[in-house]
């Protein structure tokens, strides 16, 4: 603390990320990386954008990386925003269209940087519990007696559960809710969710976001998306555009762009997490974990008879990193990042060993 500290600053709580540890040898399984490298493609382009031409500032508008992923989904590049990680994006959109009376609603069980967004803009949280099961129920973000949103916003699938909401339930929400903005945070959909980027030719208080660190393996690169009508996107370029010119540079461009347009990669990459998982969980179920049922390319598990916080300790005892959260509700579970089958199986074996 420090008396030159500006007022907002005293009240902050950061968000704290999991950690990247330095050590060799280490299965790093907390962060939801994903287990193979990015599009050799990609990494060709940010080689070629290093050489070339780093002395120029980069497009302020990004528009070769729009059109890129417009044509990837299907909408217009007027449609598209981008920023410097999904997280920046977020940050803009709670800044530009989700603060309002009415508070900003999202799930109890989430993305831990909702509620540090609504600190740093003054934006009221409205907590929804999730269901028993851990999963979103539509019904609970509709108006009703206890008042309508000012604002939505929620992972699909859901974080750190994994468990995804079917596209009607998602269009229930936003159909609902024709007063408020409807953030739908896509990071982990290409790992076999519905994409809302569908419905957003129907729904002018939709907007769809999406990130390069998770199915697209560059995380390290650093570039996140939203997809909505042009009156949402206006709003967020003007906050942009108040807070950095250049937030994506260069390389950035360039890396994001060439993975765009390598398509044949970034599928095969997601089919393969997902066959991973899908023996992870059949490995690990047959230990006798509970596992949520995962659209993500992680797992959330617990176990009935041992404590989340103990086996998260004691496989970092065996240089196994997974996360685990303090949060009443969820104190007893394990999120686990699908790694490659090696690491998976080193995993298994671990469990095996201290249960
Ligand atoms: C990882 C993640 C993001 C942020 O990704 P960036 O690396 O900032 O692009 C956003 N939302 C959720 C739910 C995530 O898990």
């Amino acid at each position: 603390m420090s008396q030159f500290w500006s007022p907002v600053v005293h009240r902050l709580t950061p968000y704290v990320p999991g950690e990247q540890p330095q050590l060799d040898n280490l299965i790093k399984l907390n962060t939801n990386e994903h287990p193979w490298g990015p599009s050799p493609k990609a990494v060709q382009a940010i080689h070629d954008a290093a050489n070339d031409s780093l002395r120029l500032y980069p497009d302020p508008n990004a528009d070769t990386l729009k059109h890129a992923l417009a044509a990837h989904h299907g909408v217009q590049a007027s449609q598209v925003f981008v920023g410097n990680g999904s997280d920046e994006v977020l940050a803009h959109a709670f800044m530009a269209l989700l603060n309002h009376p009415g508070g900003l609603w999202f799930p109890d069980i989430s993305y831990s940087f909702y509620p540090v967004y609504c600190q740093l803009y003054g934006i009221t949280p409205h907590t929804v519990p999730l269901r028993d099961d851990f999963s979103i129920c539509a019904d609970d973000y509709l108006p009703q007696d206890g008042g309508r949103a000012g604002a939505i916003i929620f992972p699909n699938p859901n974080a750190p559960t994994g468990r995804a909401l079917p596209l009607a339930e998602v269009e229930r929400i936003v159909a609902g809710n024709p007063q408020a903005v409807v953030l739908v945070d896509e990071a982990y959909v290409d790992f076999g969710a519905e994409s809302a980027v569908q419905l957003v030719e129907r729904y002018p208080n939709l907007l769809v976001a999406h990130t390069f660190s998770k199915s697209r393996s560059l995380a390290g690169l650093r570039v996140g998306y939203a997809i909505g009508q042009a009156p949402l996107m206006e709003a967020l370029e003007r906050v942009k555009n108040s807070f950095n010119s250049y937030p994506l540079d260069r390389l950035a461009l360039a890396g994001a762009v060439a993975s765009v347009e390598d398509q044949a990669y970034f599928k095969e990459g997601c089919a393969k997490v997902m066959a991973v998982r899908e023996t992870l969980v059949a490995d690990l179920t047959a230990l006798g974990f509970e596992v949520l049922p995962s659209a993500a390319n992680f797992i959330f598990v617990q176990h009935p008879l041992h404590a989340g916080a103990e086996l998260t300790a004691q496989l970092r005892e065996r240089a196994i990193i997974v996360r685990h959260f303090k949060q009443a509700r969820i104190r007893n579970f394990m999120r686990i990042t699908i790694g490659t089958p090696a690491q998976c199986q080193a995993l298994v074996e671990a469990l095996k060993q201290i249960l």
